[in-house]
């Protein structure tokens, strides 16, 4: 496990060398990294499917349960908890899924550091 991975694509760097910006702008993703030309996608269809539950377990966590939460404690009324459920889960995965996808890319490398291709100028 290599919790550097993680990292790094939490702050939208590419998770092999920390420089190239994955996402350009909040609904593009570039395909490989402009420093070290890393292929985000690694070739397999649907690699980037792994966004969905990430995407669903934050929303669920950051969004739904507070508000499920806040209702419990009448802080909120049944129809205010029901509109803002609702409206996030419609809304948020949306905003929030090429984020999401840049997480399951850090997520995979921080669990399969062994599958980070090396750099060009390494293998030499
Ligand atoms: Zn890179």
């Amino acid at each position: 496990m290599n919790i550097l991975y993680l990292k790094r694509t939490i702050a939208n760097k590419c998770p092999r060398c920390g420089e190239g910006k994955v996402l350009d702008g909040v609904f593009v993703r570039r395909d490989t990294c402009p420093v070290c030309e890393l292929k985000y996608d690694r070739g397999e269809d649907g690699f980037f499917l792994g966004g969905v539950p990430v995407s669903y377990s934050l929303i669920c966590t950051l969004w739904i349960l507070p508000i499920i939460t806040l209702w419990f404690f009448d802080i909120f009324s049944l129809e205010w908890m029901l509109g803002l459920c609702l409206g996030g889960a419609l809304v948020l995965p949306i905003i929030s899924y090429r984020y999401c996808q840049l997480l399951w890319l850090g997520l995979y490398y921080c669990f399969a550091k062994n599958d980070m291709p090396k750099e060009d100028n390494e293998r030499s």
